[in-house]
């Protein structure tokens, strides 16, 4: 029990650290320095004002101590997924080197989200690095997601990388040429090369498979009820994030239930 409050309090403070990145990396500002500020008046964040999901609830009230100005709920709720997430790695792949590999893949991912719904654009500060990663844990380290019992390999993580490059690389090319409109960004292709280098190529058909039809579900309930424009673009980052979560949580049991 203790080891997983442990594991909660570690991925609520490196959740804070991601609300660094998600604030800096698309205004291409370090993420190392200067210390935490507020964002409207750029006063530093005291360390008691800092701690993770605790200090925006209890001590600020969700205000800046400084300007009172109201500070976004997208804060505590990176934090709060971050450590969700840091324990069901842990829940799934128990104490291995394999869990702390999955953590920074599952903080590589919410800091996409963020990133993409907000600016429309995924960071090559994460996925350039990312396949390189990827590749070299899914060859040495990983284990299949969906035959858990089995390493991955470097054949289904090269197999993934390059799969998962090309295929939506294909798309985006298509898309031009036939509707004569970007229906892919370049970040979706290297974010894709990198989930395919981390999870194989399993995972890169049951990715753009859950990430279309998330897609499309939430694109056309937007048309509908938002009145939304046909043909508005819509971030694709965040389905690719949530079809990838789910074939490293439960592509074991998606594949099992579909076989039989
Ligand atoms: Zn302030």
């Amino acid at each position: 029990m203790s080891f997983y409050i442990f594991i909660f309090v570690f991925g609520a403070l490196i959740g804070s650290f991601l609300n660094v990145c998600i604030y800096r990396m698309p205004r291409n500002q370090s993420i190392i320095w200067p210390s935490s500020r507020c964002p409207s008046c750029n006063n530093p964040i005291n360390y008691y004002d800092n701690i993770p999901i605790f200090s925006y609830y209890l001590l600020l009230r969700g205000r800046c101590r400084s300007c009172r100005e109201k500070i976004s709920g997208i804060y505590p709720l990176v934090e709060a997924l971050n450590a969700f997430f840091y324990l069901l790695v842990f829940w799934r792949f128990g104490l291995s080197w394999s869990s702390a590999v999955y953590c920074i893949l599952c903080s590589a991912l919410i800091v996409i989200t963020f990133i993409d719904l907000d600016f429309q654009i995924i960071p090559d500060r994460i996925t350039l690095p990312g396949i390189p990663l990827g590749l070299i844990a899914g060859s040495f380290l990983l284990p299949d997601p969906f035959l858990r019992a089995t390493a991955l390999g470097y054949k289904a993580s090269l197999i993934g990388a390059v799969s998962g490059f090309s295929l939506f690389y294909l798309v985006a090319f298509l898309s031009i040429k036939i509707l004569k409109k970007e229906g892919m960004g370049g970040g979706d292709i290297k974010l894709m090369a990198m989930l395919g280098a981390f999870l194989g190529w399993k995972a890169v058909i049951l990715t753009t498979f859950l990430g279309s039809l998330s897609g499309s579900i939430i694109g056309i309930g937007l048309m509908a009820f938002r009145g939304r424009e046909r043909g508005s673009l819509i971030p694709f980052g965040p389905f690719l994030a949530l079809g990838a979560l789910l074939s490293l949580f439960f592509g074991q049991e998606i594949l099992i239930w579909y076989l039989y």
